[in-house]
């Protein structure tokens, strides 16, 4: 997803730096010092605008969240979007690339990986930048806890296809899968800007809830 240029993001993320934490590196192995309690921390790559791990932030005070996002474009709205919403405290974001997790993250540091509306890059030779291919999986285990878990949710039959079996080829196990979220007896679903696009088109959403062996 890319916005136009907006030239006053930086200022509004620079002038929220109780949200928007411009030093994650500082925080490596010690987010529980920045969140002030030791609740498990679960983060989400590819933010966008940020509706759904606002909604899960407030929903869920127990948890701290992380919302990991490339373009200062885009994560503009979802810090607007946490202001609006009271800037819940446990709730935090980083204009960074998700491909550089370590930098910011110790292992054991995450409990849980959300991955929404991941770009599907369709062509093969694109396949290396889809979010569920194995050189992301290896590095989501390299911070998450033993037996952490990755759920997913697309709207793109071609890229979930492929997460299962990447996701498979790579050990994991399976602990849900949806072919139809929205007409599946799922409680608490917060939706994402861009579920609420394409279910409102009627196009059905899937969903897989996978688990680390190790
Ligand atoms: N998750 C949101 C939703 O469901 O509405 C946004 C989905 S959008 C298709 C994918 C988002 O992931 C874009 O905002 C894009 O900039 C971001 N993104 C893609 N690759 C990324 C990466 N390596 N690190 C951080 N963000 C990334």
């Amino acid at each position: 997803m890319r916005l136009r240029n907006k030239p006053w993001a930086e200022d509004y993320l620079n002038e929220h730096p109780d949200l928007v934490v411009s030093n994650p590196e500082d925080y490596k192995g010690r987010w529980n010092e920045l969140f002030g309690n030791d609740n498990p921390l679960h983060i989400e790559v590819g933010t966008g605008k940020g509706q759904f791990i606002t909604g899960m932030a407030k929903a869920n005070p127990n948890i701290n969240y992380i919302g990991i996002e490339l373009f200062d474009s885009v994560i503009v709205i979802a810090a607007k979007k946490a202001v609006e919403a009271g800037q819940p405290e446990n709730l935090r974001l980083l204009n960074v690339n998700g491909s550089k997790l370590e930098e910011y993250f110790a292992k054991g540091d995450v409990s849980q990986v959300y991955l929404n509306f991941s770009d599907p890059w369709p062509k093969t030779r694109h396949a290396k930048r889809r979010l569920t291919h194995a050189n992301f999986l290896s590095l989501y285990e390299k911070v998450l806890v033993d037996n952490g878990e990755i759920h997913f949710k697309t709207d793109n039959r071609g890229l979930f296809e492929f997460s299962l079996m990447s996701l498979t080829d790579y050990g994991m196990k399976l602990k849900l899968v949806s072919l139809d979220l929205h007409n599946d007896d799922v409680e608490d679903n917060i939706m994402t800007e861009y579920e609420e696009k394409f279910s409102s088109k009627g196009q059905p959403i899937y969903r897989l809830e996978a688990q680390f062996m190790t």
